[in-house]
């Protein structure tokens, strides 16, 4: 299951307990990107600069809403938890100056109640842009459900990470994404590889733990064919 929980839940015909258990909701944040064409005036930010970001604003905005599934339907609702009052901005990204993109482009992060309309949105980023003497006409904007974890009882006392882990494989699925391992990219594949390394090519290994770093993990998975490779190549260039 690559696709985001709890709603992927209803893809699966025969759902246990445990899966319930542990899919059925979610905690999230919202994350707007919004694109616009870019038109700078003279002001503080020089032309080529490719990033701003205003991290000390994530500790501010704390909203966050939990998506649950209905255990009488199977519909999944969202209900907003906190709202902290800020929407505003805390990245923008100049793609052109950093991928060499050839429409002057900008994009715009904000992390928001998923009550704040449309119009507040463009409201609030316009105010916040106006500042660095930036506009531009938005051309496009994605609502995200962002970053899925899990509350702290669900963490430390229901230990919901290694209930994940020991369903893996069971029932012929494997759950995978950013629900199962965190939001980026990058734990994404780490989780992945863990997996290959540990549950198909060993299916003896216990749960991971915090401090090990799987992807290192060797004769196995993507590893082996890679070695096996190097070694024929060094064979063939011998008897050359
Ligand atoms: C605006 C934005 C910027 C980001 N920037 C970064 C960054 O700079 N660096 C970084 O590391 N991470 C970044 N992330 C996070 C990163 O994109 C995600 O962590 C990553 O894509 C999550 O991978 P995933 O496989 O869990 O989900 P996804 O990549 O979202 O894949 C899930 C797939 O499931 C499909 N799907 C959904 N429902 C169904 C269904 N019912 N049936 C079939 N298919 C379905 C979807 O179409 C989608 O293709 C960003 C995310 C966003 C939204």
């Amino acid at each position: 299951m690559a696709a985001p929980m709890p709603d992927s839940l209803a893809m699966l015909g025969d759902i246990t307990e445990e899966e319930l258990s542990l899919f059925s909701d979610f905690h999230y944040h919202e994350l707007v990107a919004s694109i616009l064409n870019y038109k700078q005036g003279v002001g503080p930010i020089p032309k080529d600069f490719e990033l701003l970001t205003w991290a000390d604003r994530l500790e501010a905005q704390s909203d966050y809403y939990v998506m649950s599934r209905s255990s009488q339907t199977g519909d999944v609702a969202r209900t907003m938890k906190q709202i902290d009052g800020d929407d505003a901005p805390l990245t923008i990204r100049h793609t052109k100056n950093i991928l060499g993109f050839q429409r002057d482009v900008l994009g715009v992060l904000q992390i928001s109640s998923i009550e704040t309309s449309d119009a507040q949105l463009t409201e609030l980023m316009n105010g916040f842009l106006a500042k660095y003497n930036i506009s531009g006409d938005l051309l496009k904007r994605g609502r995200w459900d962002y970053m899925p974890f899990k509350s702290l009882d669900d963490v430390v006392s229901k230990r919901a990470p290694w209930r994940m882990w020991d369903l893996q494989g069971q029932q012929s699925t494997w759950f995978v994404g950013s629900y199962a391992s965190f939001e980026s990219v990058a734990d994404v594949l780490d989780y992945n590889m863990k997996l290959v390394n540990n549950r198909l090519c060993d299916p003896g290994s216990p749960s991971p733990s915090t401090d090990t770093d799987y992807s290192e993990t060797d004769g196995c998975g993507l590893a082996f064919p890679l070695s096996a490779f190097m070694w024929v190549t060094v064979l063939v260039s011998v008897l050359l």
